[in-house]
């Protein structure tokens, strides 16, 4: 899954962007309104991170003018502590969900995949498909009930492909979704990528759609 983080407190974002990399997401991080406003791949963002106070403007405004502009991404807010207006208005412009400053990271954590839950029509936490079970939260992943190791790519490759387990994943898509802007993405990679975690996971659960993409088979 691949998120945008919106914060202009830079070690806060460093901060944040560390630990939302460790539990498996790829950050993209933007340190103005300006810059996020005129984010190049919105359309490739699962989730939005949105800190309300931006130096060039407000992040409701640029909230506002998101929802305007029909971007449906989740999104979450992160307001000051007490601000119960902030909260409410940020919820009328269109906001998912929102934290309070100072962040506690396992609560940022259980909401957003709370929103990228709700989102792909999913109840529970876990996502169970061939029997493969994957927590995005405590970042267990098993196979038939046995533990399995992964790397933090196979991991968010493993993630995706459950998320649209049965429907075949456009290569492009993958390296929309998987690769940060500015990371090097190319056909090989995910290729490679895709081998890795098949010899993983067992070759007949990632098929090859020819000339489409690969589909993981519930
Ligand atoms: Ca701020």
């Amino acid at each position: 899954m691949r998120l945008l983080l919106v914060e202009d407190d830079a070690e806060l974002g460093r901060r944040l962007g560390d630990r939302l990399r460790g539990a498996g997401f790829a950050v993209d991080l933007a340190t103005t309104r300006a810059d996020a406003e005129a984010w190049p791949e919105m359309e490739h963002i699962d989730a939005v991170v949105l800190d309300l106070g931006l130096p060039d403007g407000s992040g409701m405004d640029l909230l506002r003018h998101w929802r305007g502009g029909r971007v449906d991404t989740p999104i979450l807010i992160l307001t000051a502590r007490g601000s119960w207006q902030d909260k409410v208005a940020g919820l009328n412009a269109g906001a998912d969900d929102f934290v309070v400053k100072p962040v506690r990271f396992e609560e940022l954590l259980a909401r957003l995949n709370a929103l990228l839950r709700r989102q792909s029509g999913q109840r529970e936490s876990a996502l169970e498909a061939g029997g493969i079970r994957l927590d995005p939260i405590t970042r267990e992943v098993t196979l038939d009930g046995a533990p399995l190791q992964l790397s933090r790519q196979e991991f968010r490759l493993l993630h995706l492909f459950l998320r649209r387990a049965g429907h075949v994943l456009p290569q492009a898509d993958i390296i929309e979704h998987l690769y940060e802007l500015g990371e090097l993405r190319d056909r090989n990679t995910v290729e490679v990528l895709v081998g890795r975690l098949r010899r993983k996971v067992g070759t007949q659960r990632i098929t090859t759609q020819r000339g489409l993409g690969y589909r993981f088979e519930k």
